[in-house]
């Protein structure tokens, strides 16, 4: 037993994650499982919750980075003298949802937590819905997630009958009941407007913000949507501390990350390090580096709607600030790299057909410039490009960028694009000048695995 606990001192949300065979709800117990939700529920009040996650200070493992106690602040819920389950029960008054509708190209990491330990998320979701007063809450889940919709239903079932989920959650007063909605599958659900509206049944459109979700969400009222890392973090803080989590992370950010790599390297995987470690040391001392003939070009550092950074920034560490000050963003920390005999004007055509294929279409930036940028690099792509059209693609980039979309999904798109423009702006002109792709000819199959540590 001494390897686990050692492990789950420093690999936390990962340490007891088995993707062939999960816990079950005996087996997470034995492992210490509910010992946070045990803590909160029963021992502590809902104020004493939240300011242990702000003292935490955890941030969103989704993307955004934003701080989580901070989120959670701006429902309203508390009287100055509230007791430990007062205000925790008010039905259909406020709502937690988990978004696990991970659909960001080159990321992969809730899947794991989803498939190899269902308990935990669970318990993680007793903690945030406790905090914030909510009697229901829903996991939406990616629609092709079929393992984790199964292991995820099961450890549900288990946890209502072991008195985790219902009424009078152990004694305590306090009910949750919690729902698993599968998505019908669109990229946008991801954004929490949107998932909310998916999950009313209605499309998936992202809202006018203002009001924002904490006020004004599912179904009217305040709702809190957290990713499901950023959730996972909840049962080993209350076990163990705000001070023990940020003594995790050798920086200011707190806390572990789960970092992936994917693309042409020789090891890509999933693996639980401190916040903060460089992009080096994730794509050479974990991914293994390069496929021995390749040689690295470049990579985006969190998921396809990122900014690329090259081999000057290997020394940049993965957390919000320092990845942000290199110029681009820590996003979900999953690594897809690019080689030298893989094209990047092929490898950014193939993320904004993805990108036009799912916006939602509700707004002319994105509408019309996501397809018009698609149909200008399958110009150059082909060799039949002008010099014009790196003027228009530069254009395009602006007109797309942050304030003249409706949602994030246009200028997350932008990125990749904006970014290749600065850093490969040769191979777009030798498309140009040469009027052919010379990486065609080098392109090569090669096989890859994978792993998680
Ligand atoms: Fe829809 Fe794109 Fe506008 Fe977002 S930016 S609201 S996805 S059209």
């Amino acid at each position: 037993m001494s390897e686990p606990t050692l492990s789950l001192n420093t690999k936390p949300l990962t340490a007891l994650v088995n993707t062939n065979k999960p816990l079950d709800y005996d087996g997470y117990v034995a492992q210490g499982g509910y010992q946070g939700a045990e803590k909160a529920v029963l021992q502590m009040s809902q104020k004493q919750c939240l300011e242990l996650v702000k003292e935490s200070d955890l941030k969103g493992r989704g993307g955004a980075g934003f701080p989580t106690g901070m989120k959670w602040s701006f429902v309203p819920m508390f009287d100055d003298d509230d007791g430990p389950h007062a205000k925790a029960n008010a039905p259909d008054n406020k709502y937690l949802i988990c978004n696990g509708d991970e659909m960001e190209p080159g990321t992969f990491k809730d899947r794991l937590l989803l498939e190899g330990i269902p308990h935990q998320l669970i318990e993680a979701m007793i903690i945030a819905s406790y905090t914030i007063g909510a009697n229901k809450a829903y996991i939406f889940l990616r629609g092709e997630y079929f393992v984790a919709a199964k292991r995820l239903q099961s450890a549900i079932d288990q946890a209502y009958q072991n008195n985790w989920l219902g009424n009078d959650i152990k004694g305590s007063g306090y009910q949750l009941d919690l729902y698993l909605h599968t998505s019908a599958g669109r990229y946008i659900c991801g954004e929490e407007t949107a998932l909310i509206n998916a999950l009313e049944g209605r499309r998936a459109n992202p809202r006018s913000k203002p009001p924002f979700p904490q006020v004004s969400g599912l179904f009217g009222k305040p709702t809190i949507v957290n990713n499901v890392e950023t959730l996972s973090n909840l049962p080993h803080i209350f076990k163990q501390g705000s001070e023990w989590f940020k003594a995790l992370s050798p920086n200011s950010d707190a806390g572990t990350k789960i970092y992936g790599a994917s693309g042409r390297v020789k090891n890509p995987g999933l693996w639980e390090m401190p916040m903060g470690m460089t992009i080096g040391h994730v794509l050479n001392d974990k991914a293994g580096g390069m496929i021995d003939g390749l040689n690295f070009k470049g990579l985006l550092p969190g998921g396809a709607s990122t900014d690329f950074l090259v081999a000057e920034h290997l020394d940049v560490p993965m957390d919000y600030d320092n990845i942000a000050k290199a110029g681009s963003r820590l996003g979900t920390a999953g690594l897809i790299v690019l080689d030298h005999l893989n094209c990047p004007v092929g490898m950014v055509l193939n993320l904004l057909q993805f990108f036009h294929q799912e916006s939602c279409g509700f707004c002319t930036p994105c509408r019309d410039g996501t397809p018009w940028v698609v149909e200008i690099l399958t110009r150059i792509e082909n060799g039949l490009g002008t010099m014009d059209d790196i003027d228009a693609l530069h254009k395009l980039c602006d007109f797309m960028w942050i304030g003249k979309t409706h949602c994030a999904l246009a200028p997350g798109a932008v990125e990749p694009l904006r970014s290749s423009l600065k850093y490969f702006i040769d191979d777009y002109v030798e498309h140009i000048e040469q009027g052919c792709c010379t990486y065609k000819l080098g392109k090569q199959k090669v096989s890859v695995g994978g792993s998680h540590g």
